[in-house]
């Protein structure tokens, strides 16, 4: 057992540990309370929000008020539409070339595993012929811990979009300002959506997953630019056509209804925190907190080139690797939860979503600061 035990903590809910989960990921309480608290009884209609029909009024109402909220936190423009789609991200990997190839080139930046299996996919329409799919560059030489400079880019001419990662969720790499390459940037920010202040307007499509900053699982959020919303191909099924889903407003089939509620709260609360540049301060002083820690100490290592360190997930090894199975351990006897690192990249990774407080990261750090003086 740590001499550094940590009391459970939460500000609300004692029974609640400091999460670190990549995803499903920490919710914050507060969400999860009013959520529990609406469970049996929806606003005195005596039924569930998980039993009410898709199509009800009070379903309905729910949905729209998720999707303002959301519009409001992001300042999307008026000419942007908003999904609210299954099937995870993974199955964007698909939907993309299917709607927006149309003929193609379309170009892919590879930073990390989640880009890589988007260009993956996206090669298997090529072979069905609707469009060729570039690779402009990968960072694959540097073990993705850097982003090829963009002077050594191989872009197309005139490709139908340019596809990338904000935030390599396992490799802990983030790419902060859109990509300036002409053609419509379709970007997957899965592990870094609300997090900070962006500008919608930059981007052709912006997709995510919502296990992480925007509620449980089964829920995956699409804002597409309106121009983009017909070019989809023949061989679209119908179900992950842009056009098609947004005429039906996301209810082409019953969508994943609980979660859609559940984004909604989440997006309540954190307009209750300030929004996102509120948001985004505090994960900058998490972030900073964290790097911080691993930077000063030779014990821990974070190989990051520094500009492009996420400020989402943070992974780290120790440099005596026979100690991680002791750390893993003794931080999850301190109440410390999640923070195996990916197989791929080994150690440890700390998620710290909006949803992780400062406080969380505080404990985590002093837990780090312990253990090194007591294992270095
Ligand atoms: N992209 C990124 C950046 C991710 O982190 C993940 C999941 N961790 C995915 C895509 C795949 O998401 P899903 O499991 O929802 O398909």
């Amino acid at each position: 057992m740590s001499s550094n035990t940590v009391s459970k903590t939460s500000t609300t809910d004692p029974h609640r540990l400091p999460n670190f989960c990549a995803g499903p990921a920490a919710i914050p309480t507060e969400v999860l309370a009013r959520a529990q608290s609406e469970m049996l009884d929806w606003q005195g209609r005596g039924v569930s929000v998980m039993e009410m029909s898709h199509r009800s009024k009070d379903y309905m109402a729910i949905a729209e008020k998720a999707e303002s909220k959301l519009r409001s936190l992001m300042a999307i423009p008026d000419n942007y539409k908003v999904l609210f789609l299954q099937g995870g991200a993974s199955l964007q990997f698909s939907a993309i070339p299917l709607n927006l190839l149309n003929g193609g080139p379309a170009d892919y930046l590879t930073t990390g595993a989640w880009s890589g299996k988007a260009i993956k996919e996206a090669k298997r329409y090529e072979t069905l012929g609707l469009g060729g799919i570039n690779q402009v560059a990968t960072g694959k030489d540097s073990n993705f811990t850097t982003v090829p400079a963009m002077s050594e880019w191989q872009l197309s001419d005139n490709a139908a979009y340019f596809h990338y990662c904000a935030n390599e969720t396992i490799h802990g790499l983030q790419i902060f300002e859109p990509p300036q390459v002409g053609a419509p940037l379709i970007v997957d920010m899965s592990s870094c959506i609300l997090s900070q202040p962006i500008d919608v307007s930059k981007y052709g499509m912006i997709y995510a997953g919502a296990q992480k900053n925007i509620g449980p699982a089964g829920l995956l959020i699409v804002i597409i630019r309106d121009d983009l919303l017909d070019q989809a191909s023949e061989w679209c099924p119908l179900l992950l056509n842009y056009g098609h889903q947004a005429d039906k407003e996301s209810m082409s089939n019953t969508p994943a209804t609980y979660s859609w509620y559940l984004a909604g709260l989440v997006f309540d609360w954190l307009e209750a925190q300030g929004g996102v540049e509120a948001i985004g301060q505090i994960n900058q002083q998490k972030a900073d907190l964290l790097y911080k820690t691993i930077d000063d100490s030779s014990f821990y290592n974070n190989p990051v080139d520094k500009q492009y360190r996420s400020i989402m997930n943070v992974p780290f090894t120790l440099a005596n690797s026979s100690l991680d199975k002791t750390f893993l351990e003794e931080s999850e006897q301190a109440g410390l939860l999640s923070l195996k690192g990916h197989r791929d990249v080994g150690g440890m990774r700390a998620s710290i979503y909006n949803a992780v407080p400062l406080e969380w990261v505080q404990l985590l750090v002093d837990f780090m600061i312990d253990f090194e003086n007591r294992y270095a």
